[in-house]
């Protein structure tokens, strides 16, 4: 299928470089014809972004930390001004110190977790709600989360309660906005090798067992990632909202290492 998003206008958050999640997102998304924006996280982030996007065919590329929502406000006002409305947002950002993200969960600070939950989980429901006012004809929204929201994964401690937090966002937002003709979904994305991946402590481990234990024997790439992406932000999945959709190769159905692993 051609054209998937002919005439859809949308923005992308939490590109940093060709490497992110956000980036496999747009690369799909551009292919079926969607016409993007982007955000990025200060000048140095900037430098990348903005040659990845105009590959795009995008120069709407505009700096946004979500920590200060004065910052927020003035990026959703790019878009107004220059689009006035909005088809469809991809929310891919994520941040906890990463002193915090090994040993236990029980030692997570209280500044830390005030500051992940604000950057990781909050700050979607912030955009949502200004993206919201954009999307006059209707429109789509998608975060990122991860499995271990739901059951515990070794370091991801704090990140993993800001998941949770963010896939119960993603259903409020969902029955908050659903008689707009909004839909809000997420992908929960199986482990990457990206920026953010690599501040959780032993993430090549992590890699190496989803790659081993999963039932497709593999982990995930940005293009798988992309590809889902591209089905919950355009008409193909008109009928679904508030889901929590895995792209993991299969790994959060087990319960147990797979027995040629354990064998060997
Ligand atoms: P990445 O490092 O490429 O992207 C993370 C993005 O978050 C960066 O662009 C960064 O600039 C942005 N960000 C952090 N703090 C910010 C702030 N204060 N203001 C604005 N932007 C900020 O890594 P990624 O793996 O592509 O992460 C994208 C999303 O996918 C995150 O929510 C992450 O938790 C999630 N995720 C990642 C994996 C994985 O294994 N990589 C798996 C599941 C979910």
């Amino acid at each position: 299928m051609n054209g998937l998003m002919n005439g859809k206008r949308g923005l992308i958050m939490g590109v940093a470089n060709n490497h992110s999640i956000a980036w496999g997102i747009a690369q799909a998304l551009a292919a079926q014809g969607a016409e993007l924006a982007f955000t990025y996280q200060g000048e140095a982030l900037g430098k990348r972004v903005k040659p990845l996007a105009a590959e795009l065919k995008s120069d709407l590329v505009v700096p946004c930390d979500v920590e200060d929502i004065a910052s927020v406000d003035s990026a959703i006002a790019v878009i107004k001004e220059k689009w006035g409305k909005l088809d469809f947002i991809v929310h891919a950002i994520g941040f906890s110190d990463k002193n915090e993200l090994k040993g236990l969960y029980a030692d997570t600070s209280r500044d830390n977790f005030s500051r992940t939950m604000v950057i990781s989980c909050f700050s979607f429901t912030e955009i949502a709600k200004r993206a919201a006012e954009l999307m006059t004809d209707g429109g789509t929204m998608l975060t990122l989360t991860y499995g271990g929201s739901v059951r515990v994964m070794p370091n991801y401690n704090v990140m993993g309660v800001a998941k949770a937090a963010l896939e119960a966002s993603v259903r409020y937002l969902a029955a908050d906005y659903g008689a707009r003709g909004i839909r809000v979904n997420a992908i929960s994305a199986g482990p990457i090798r990206t920026l953010a991946g690599a501040g959780i402590s032993d993430a090549r481990a992590m890699l190496s067992w989803q790659q081993k234990n999963s039932p497709m024997r593999r982990t995930v790439t940005i293009e798988d990632v992309g590809n889902s992406a591209l089905y919950l932000l355009s008409g193909l999945s008109r009928g679904v909202t508030g889901e929590i959709h895995y792209v993991d190769s299969g790994y959060n159905i087990t319960s147990m290492p797979a027995l040629d692993t354990l064998r060997t």
